[in-house]
Order: structure tokens, then C-alpha cells, then sequence
């Protein structure tokens, strides 16, 4: 590239930040800025093409061709020339435009006596914003210089249009990031929200696309670059890093020191941008290329070059996590993804989450479940379209998340909310009420917990207790193993708070999709039947031993309940209780406080527990159905697969007889029974359980008013009944029969 083509490029890029400060509308701005590029060009026709929405291009502004077509002529993804500039991403460069395949003649542009055309996308960090094109009468393709210079403006262009530049009433635009949008994802957590967008890691900015000075901006971007690698380095040699962190930063810093890419930064610069546009240039074009990959491992590395561009801009900017920016009323927290340490810390300050990735397992899931924040997952790309303080609608029963909803759709999911906190009401007025039903029997409700912050509602739900408190959540949010005190000082504080009420502390259950980042990961082809729970437990016993002894000191003279994860067979629950009885002894011996009474139970996860010698059933406190596990293996349907999860019916009869069996099997020997899986928090679901006998059910906080409400209106024995008799007629599952026979209930 010679030094005169650098020095005419940074002319014109000056020239149009000089356009851009000018006072005027966006369609005057836009006039201009096709007129300077034409002559700078040496091109007959220059235009500007702008989406309309995401799918619909149009003609906003042109050099050359009739004027009469602007805001006239309009093309959908993928149609013409301009289109599948705009579709691929990449430009189109030809001699002769209407022998191209895919041409599509406008005839109201008058463009037909043009030959060549050249056209780049106009986009940032891999949002279409629209399309650059430059067309001549004399055929000829246009020189790679030339191409390279249209892409430098197209870069400019992409950054004016995001600051709103061209948006003005006057051409009828409005900028992309005011129009509704809307996101289908995965159900993380049930429940509706509104609020506005926080964004976790806030956009870089960049103010000032042009710069004046080459050789400052050179010296910025290397300094950055140089501070970037410093910081890679230091982290490589951070201890306690597993496998893929270390090839995750091995690659950052393989970009980090790729000439190739400072080199490419710095051309850029020497043709006028500045250190941040010339980083987002990259970055756009990774992002291009990232979306027409479709190996696996050359998509990571390239995402592992979008974070690193990230990384670089914050560094230039000065724009770290904080920008300044004031939290909005009501946040609703949107993020490609969180960990849950970050999301607990966030609290319950947040109305709503939305994550672009994310699992229905993943612990930032977990956590937002905890916290009954509603949650939308694998929503993908919203982080580009979101901006701080957008209005934002979240409905976590659907996972569909409504950004800048029109007003209409906002009203009726008012509505829908409204109707809920009505529900909530009248549920709060049986707080205090036993869940009997109209037979006479009650039902013990109780919640599942996991977290400290959980305990307030235990007192608003009327719950009884807490069913299952799942340890390993202190594990996941850490960094680190917890320490013993640091354990017993947390279930002394989830005691206090529980005011007597039992707490069933189930002991640390992890592997499957569990995975503590501290611990050494396990190759497993098939983790959820692997080594996880209690099997870790016993093989590995300090960690279980540790869990114990903060267990007893927490107690300190109060009443016990532990409970052990995934129990398969006898011989692992009197292992398990053996553990719990010596360290008892040892306690005791060491001086502390035995408690007053210690109840040690299993879960029911695996269908052989149910089919263990009775000498089980005999000694063991209590039994608690985790049916989430249950369930999976039951019907060989993993609980993490979309796709075959909700295919096996809870209501299914060969589900339901089963029940029965593990009811009928603890009340030969008077074991005190309960069913602690999601399922028993679904008001139907939670019937049917009751109506096959179970007496305590744990669940979500928020589902203990529906649950109840519905016992309170039935009689168990008329349901036992309608389920026997579907089951007599041969029906698959329960469900229709008893959604009939409710519908036919007075209110
Ligand atoms: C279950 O499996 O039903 C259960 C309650 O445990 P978790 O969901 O934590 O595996
Ligand atoms: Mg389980």
C-alpha cells in the first residue's frame, strides 16, 4: 500500500467525521457522506443500503443513481447483488454487474448502465447494519486496494450508525437497536418479569472511529496489545488452572502474539482509524468468519479470538466491567453467560435473567432457581441487540424474552402478571392452613433449598420444613473447597433461620453435570451414570467426614437430619451411616455437643434402592424419592436432553405403579416416605403422588401455595379412584383422566 493511497484514505475518513459533526438531519448527513465517497472513490454511483429490519434492506442514500429510488428501493437478505453482500458478509467485486448470478435488476434506480460493482458489508462486530456499494460504467474489477479502502469506510460507516448518525425523522429511519425484538430460548426457571436490560458485560463504546494521528494510535494499540499479553501471561501462570483454561489461554496468547493480526491492525490505522475502530474492523471480520464455520474446534478458537478483541478494547478505552453506568429500576440481567458466584452476588436485586447460552443444569440455573428469578437460556445473539436500560419483557414460562416490546404485547403480559400476583394472594390467605385434603388427609409440604438466601421463604411459603437442602451448592459458587468452620458456621446460620423447622441436609452431591472447578475433572463418557454422589463420597470419604463433623458442630445439641444422594444399593447406605455414626463418636469425644436426635435417610434415585432387602427399608430414618434422577433412569431418558426430557410422562402408569411399590414397600415397615423431584411441586403431579399414597411432598418455595390450594379442594380418594380406573381401561397415563375429572370439580 503506497503512503499517497494511505494519506487519500485518511483524507477521506477525516472528511467524514467532519460530515458526521455537522449539525442536520441523518438523511443530509447520509447525502454527503455518498457524495465524498463517490469522488473520493472515482466512481460514478456510490449508495448506501440500511436495514429496515432484520430481514429488509433499503436504498437510504445514493450518489449516481436516481434519487427518486431512495427509501423507495428495497431488498430482502439475500436478494441481488446487494443482498448477498449483506447475507455472506463478505464483498462482491465484480466487472460486470448484470452478468452476475443473483443480479436483480431495480429499473427505478436506473443503475443498468453501470458495469462494475463493488459492494462491502456495513457491520459491527458481526451485526448487518447494512451494505457500501460503489459502481462505474467502465467494466473492471475493482483493485484489492480499492476493495480494502471501502472496507476501512464501511467500518466508519458501521460505527456512525450505531451512535444513530443517520437515524433521524426526516428519512423515516429508526436505529435497529428501537425496534422490537424478539428472542425464543430454553426455560431456565418459571415465572414472568419486566424490567430493563442490564447488561453484565456492557458494550465497548467507540466514540471516536477516525483519528487524526497515525502514529499516537500505532503507539496506543501496541502498548494495549503489549499490556494484553502481559496479563495472559500471568494468568498461564496462575496455579490451580485445569486442562481446558490452559488451552483456552494458550490460544489467547497465540493470538495475542500473532503478527499477522497487530499487522492487520496497524494497515488499518495507517489508513485513518483509530486503535478501537481498527480492533473492531478484526474483530467483525472474526466474527464474519466465525459464522460460516461449522467445525466445532475452529469456532472455539475464533470466539477465543472475538473475547481476546474484547479484551483489547476494554484496554484502550479504559471501559472495563464498570463503565459508570447506573443500574436501571427493576434489571433484568442479560449475558452471554454468568457463573454463579456472580449471579449470587447480583441477588435478588435482579427482576429477570436471559442468557445467551446456559443449560438447564448449569449452576448459574441452579442459582437463578434458588432465587426464583425468572430465567430464559440459549436465547442467542440478544447481547448484541440489548442495550442498557431497553424496556424488556421475560416470560420464563415460555422461554420467550420480548426486547422493546410494542406496547400492545407489553399490556397483555401486564395482564398475565397481574393474574399471577392475584394467584399469589390468595394463596399467601393459606399460608397458615394445613394442606388437608377434603377426605381428611394431610399432606406434609415442605421446601427445597440450597442457599442461605432461600431461608426467608420459608416463613412466606408456609412451608414445614426444609425437604432437601442440596449442599453442593456452597461447593459450585467457590473457587475453592469451603473449610470445615466455614461449613458449620453457614448450616448453624440455615438452622438458626429455620427456627426449629427440620432441615434434611442432603451430603454433597456432585459429578454428573455437577462439576466442582476445583476438583480434577473426570473423563466420563456418561457422567450422570458415573461417579458422582455418594459414590464419591464413600470412595473419597474425607470430603464426606469434613461435611459431618461442620454438620454436628452446626447442630450443637439441636436435632439432625442428613440425607445421602443417589443410595443404589444397601451396602452403600451402611457404609454412608457409618461414616455418620463414627464421626458422632468422634465428635463427642473431641468435646462437642452430640445432637439431640440425628435422622439419617437415602434417596430413592435409582430404581434398584426400591427393590433392596426390607433390612433397609428397616434401618434406614427416612426415605426421600428424588425423582428428577428417579425419573431419568427410570424411563433411560436424560433429564439434561431436551429432546427426550419431557417425552416420558410423570403420570405414566409404569411411573405411577412404581410409586405405589416404594409406598407400599416403606409402609410394610412403617418408613417414613417423601418425594423431593420437581414433580412434586406440579399441582396435578403433586396429586397424583398423594392420591398413590406419599404423605410429604418438597418442593420450589413458590410452589407450595398452588400445591395446596389444589389438596385443599379435593378428595384424595376420589382421585386414587379416577386413576385406578383409567388404569383399568388400559390407558397409558393418568393425566387426561384426572385433568377431566378436576374440570368437572366446583370451584
Ligand atoms: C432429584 O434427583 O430429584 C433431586 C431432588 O436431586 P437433584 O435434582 O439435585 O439431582
Ligand atoms: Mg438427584
Amino acid at each position: 500500500m503506497s503512503e499517497r493511497t494511505e494519506s487519500e484514505s485518511r483524507k477521506l475518513l477525516r472528511r467524514l467525521r467532519d460530515t458526521l459533526a455537522t449539525t442536520g438531519g441523518g438523511q443530509d448527513r447520509l447525502d454527503r457522506i455518498t457524495h465524498l465517497i463517490a469522488d473520493s472513490m472515482k466512481t460514478e454511483v456510490c449508495s448506501i443500503y440500511l436495514f429496515r429490519d432484520p430481514e429488509t434492506l433499503e436504498l437510504c442514500a445514493t450518489e449516481g443513481l436516481k434519487k427518486e429510488a431512495v427509501h423507495q428501493t428495497r431488498m430482502k437478505l439475500g436478494e441481488g447483488l446487494v443482498g448477498r453482500v449483506a447475507r455472506t458478509n463478505s464483498a462482491v467485486n465484480t466487472a460486470n454487474a448484470p452478468a452476475e448470478k443473483g443480479f436483480r435488476y431495480m429499473p427505478e434506480t436506473g443503475e443498468e448502465i453501470y458495469s462494475s460493482f463493488l459492494g462491502v458489508p456495513i457491520q459491527r462486530v458481526g451485526e448487518k447494519l447494512g451494505v457500501l456499494v460503489v459502481q462505474s460504467k467502465t467494466a473492471r474489477s475493482f483493485s484489492d486496494d480499492e476493495i480494502y479502502a471501502l472496507d476501512v469506510v464501511a467500518m466508519v460507516l458501521a460505527e456512525m450508525t450505531e451512535l444513530g448518525a443517520f437515524t433521524s425523522d426526516d428519512n423515516g429511519m429508526s436505529a435497529l437497536h428501537r425496534q422490537p425484538a424478539l428472542f425464543r430460548g430454553g426455560i431456565g426457571q418459571e415465572g414472568s418479569a419486566e424490567g430493563h436490560v442490564w447488561l453484565h458485560e456492557p458494550r465497548v463504546v467507540v466514540t471516536n472511529p477516525v483519528a487524526d494521528d497515525p502514529l499516537t494510535e500505532i503507539e496506543r494499540i501496541r502498548e494495549a496489545v503489549g499490556q494484553l499479553r502481559v496479563s495472559i501471561d500471568d494468568l498461564l501462570a496462575a496455579q490451580s488452572l485445569d486442562k481446558d483454561q490452559v488451552q483456552v489461554l494458550e490460544a489467547y496468547r497465540m493470538f495475542a502474539n500473532s503478527r499477522g493480526w497487530l499487522r492487520r491492525m496497524e494497515e488499518d490505522i495507517m489508513r485513518g482509524l483509530s486503535a478501537e475502530a481498527a480492533v473492531e474492523k478484526e474483530q467483525s471480520a472474526a466474527r464474519a468468519r466465525l459464522e460460516q464455520v461449522e467445525d466445532a474446534y475452529l469456532r472455539e478458537r475464533l470466539s477465543d479470538l472475538d473475547d481476546l478483541s474484547n479484551r483489547l478494547l476494554r484496554l484502550l478505552t479504559g471501559q472495563g466491567q464498570d463503565t459508570g453506568a447506573e443500574m436501571p429500576e427493576n434489571p433484568v440481567l442479560v449475558a452471554r453467560n454468568i457463573g454463579p458466584a456472580e449471579l449470587l452476588d447480583y441477588g435478588r436485586s435482579l427482576k429477570g435473567v436471559v442468557l445467551e447460552e446456559g443449560s438447564v443444569g448449569s449452576h448459574a440455573a441452579i442459582v437463578a432457581r434458588a432465587l426464583a428469578i425468572p430465567l430464559v437460556i440459549n436465547t442467542g445473539r440478544i447481547t448484541a441487540e440489548a442495550l442498557n436500560g431497553d424496556h424488556i419483557l421475560v416470560d420464563g414460562d415460555q422461554g420467550i424474552v420480548h426486547l422493546r416490546p410494542e406496547e400492545t404485547v407489553a399490556r397483555a403480559f401486564r395482564d398475565k402478571i397481574a393474574m399471577q400476583a392475584e394467584a399469589q394472594k390468595r394463596y399467601a390467605s393459606l399460608r397458615k392452613l394445613p394442606a388437608t385434603t377434603l377426605c381428611g388427609k394431610t399432606i406434609s409440604l415442605s421446601m427445597n433449598a440450597g442457599l442461605m438466601a432461600d431461608l426467608p421463604s420459608l416463613e412466606g411459603s408456609g412451608a414445614e420444613g426444609v425437604g432437601l437442602f442440596r449442599t453442593e451448592l456452597q461447593f459450585l459458587i467457590r473457587n475453592k473447597m469451603p473449610r470445615r468452620a466455614e461449613l458449620a458456621s453457614l448450616y448453624a446460620r440455615v438452622m438458626d433461620a429455620a427456627k426449629g423447622k427440620r432441615v434434611a441436609f442432603r451430603t454433597l452431591d456432585i459429578g454428573s453435570d455437577k462439576v466442582l472447578p476445583y476438583m480434577k475433572p473426570q473423563d466420563e463418557p456418561n457422567p450422570a451414570m458415573g461417579w458422582r454422589a455418594i459414590r464419591v463420597g464413600l470412595d473419597k470419604p474425607g470430603v464426606l467426614r469434613m461435611q459431618v463433623q461442620a454438620l454436628i458442630r452446626a447442630a450443637n445439641g439441636r436435632p439432625l437430619t442428613v440425607m445421602f444422594p443417589f443410595i443404589t444399593e444397601f451396602s452403600e447406605f451402611q457404609e454412608a451411616r457409618s461414616h455418620v455414626l463414627r464421626e458422632l463418636h468422634r465428635e463427642r469425644s473431641l468435646g462437642h455437643v452430640p445432637p439431640a436426635k440425628i435422622e439419617i435417610g437415602a434417596m430413592l434415585e435409582t430404581p434398584s434402592l426400591a427393590y433392596a432387602p426390607k433390612a433397609f427399608f428397616e434401618l434406614v430414618d427416612f426415605i426421600s424419592i428424588g425423582g428428577n434422577d428417579l425419573k431419568q433412569f427410570f424411563f433411560a431418558a436424560d433429564r439434561e436432553n431436551e429432546r427426550v426430557r419431557r417425552r416420558y410422562d410423570t403420570l405414566n402408569f409404569s411411573f405411577l405403579n412404581f410409586i405405589e411399590q416404594i409406598v407400599a414397600r416403606c409402609n410394610e415397615t412403617g418408613t417414613a416416605l417423601s418425594y423431593c423431584g420437581e414433580d412434586a411441586g406440579r399441582p396435578i403431579e403433586a396429586l397424583a403422588l398423594s392420591a398413590m399414597g406419599l404423605r410429604s411432598l418438597s418442593m420450589r418455595p413458590a410452589s407450595i401455595g398452588p400445591v395446596k390450594a389444589l389438596l385443599r379442594k379435593t378428595n384424595l380418594d376420589e382421585a386414587k379412584s379416577v386413576i385406578v380406573a383409567a388404569r383399568d381401561s388400559g390407558e397409558p397415563s393418568a393425566r387426561q383422566a384426572l385433568m377431566n375429572w378436576l374440570a368437572e370439580q366446583p370451584n
